[in-house]
């Protein structure tokens, strides 16, 4: 009966692989045809000033506006990207698009774009970012690069002598994710980071755990110490928000502010505030 129950189990499980398997190849095929169709959006989240309530830069964050399937968000499929290299390509027009947009908006306001880690070991990264940034007519030091902490789990070397050229390129380099990997305090001390981005799980502690507030205090005094600047992810309320005012925090994302927006919405808003300001010069 035990043997029996084995088999069983067995061909349960070799069936249930071989539908993953057979779903994956589909979602790749997918992907790729997608990505000829220009079925990815970019939408844009601000990341403000908590005191002056100025937006330092919008986030740029990809939806696959699926023909049958609706918007697909990117935990659906980026790791797929990731492993069948379809990332490249797909990356690749992410930073295109997002430095197009941002070279329509204010001087003071810049872009971010997400990097995984096969992005990073193409040799094609650097090359693809001078390009648009050229064609955008944007300065570096307007983009930003989130990578997380995998990122600097492999290739460790390699990987970091990319993140330098980004950065004597101009670019500024932001640690995502902060305190959900591993030995983060370690990556600290090897790459100049220019921000770190607290995880939004520490954030939606924050106002009943002691623990939540104490990790977050410290990444704080941290990222001050090394000289980084800090934004808390995924701040949803005004109690978070006033805890984080508390701990010196000086700039959030997150639905209290906004939810990620379309470009056309942006353009509009950010047409708005020229004219108002155009209006308010003459
Ligand atoms: P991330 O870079 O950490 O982005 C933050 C995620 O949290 C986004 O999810 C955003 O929509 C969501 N978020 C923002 N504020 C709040 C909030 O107040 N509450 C809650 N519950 N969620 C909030 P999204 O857009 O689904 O993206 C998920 C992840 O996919 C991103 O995490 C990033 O790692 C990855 N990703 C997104 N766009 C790209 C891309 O263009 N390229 C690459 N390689 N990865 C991307
Ligand atoms: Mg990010
Ligand atoms: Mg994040
Ligand atoms: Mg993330």
């Amino acid at each position: 009966a035990a043997k029996e129950q084995g088999r069983n189990r067995l061909v349960h499980y070799t069936a249930g692989m071989e539908t993953q398997a057979r779903e994956r190849r589909e979602l790749e095929i997918d992907l790729r045809r997608g990505l000829g169709n220009g079925e990815f959006e970019l939408l844009y989240q601000p990341q403000v000033d908590i005191e002056t309530g100025a937006i330092a830069c919008y986030e740029a964050l990809v939806r696959w506006n699926h023909p049958t399937r609706g918007t697909i968000l990117p935990g659906s499929f980026i790791d797929m990207a990731e492993e069948t290299g379809l990332i490249v390509p797909l990356g690749q027009w992410v930073i295109r698009a997002a430095t197009e947009a941002a070279g329509r908006w204010p001087d003071d306001v810049r872009v971010a774009v997400n990097l995984s880690p096969a992005q990073l070991r193409d040799p094609g990264l650097l090359p693809c970012v001078i390009q648009a940034m050229a064609s955008a007519g944007l300065s570096a030091n307007r983009l930003e690069l989130e990578i997380t902490e995998s990122v600097l789990l492999e290739d460790t070397e390699d990987n970091l002598a990319t993140l330098h050229r980004l950065r004597d390129l101009g670019l500024r380099i932001s640690l995502d994710d902060f305190g959900t990997g591993y030995s983060s305090l370690n990556y600290l001390r090897n790459f100049p980071f220019d921000k770190i981005k607290i995880d939004r799980c520490f954030i939606e502690g924050i106002e009943e755990r002691g623990d939540c507030q104490a990790i977050v205090s410290a990444m704080i005094t941290l990222a001050e110490d090394l000289g980084m600047v800090i934004t808390a992810e995924g701040v949803e309320t005004v109690e978070q928000l006033e805890r984080l005012r508390l701990h010196g925090c000086r700039q959030i994302q997150g639905y209290l502010v906004a939810r990620p927006l379309s470009a056309a919405l942006l353009d509009a808003h950010l047409g708005l505030v020229n004219e108002a300001m155009a209006r308010r010069a003459g």
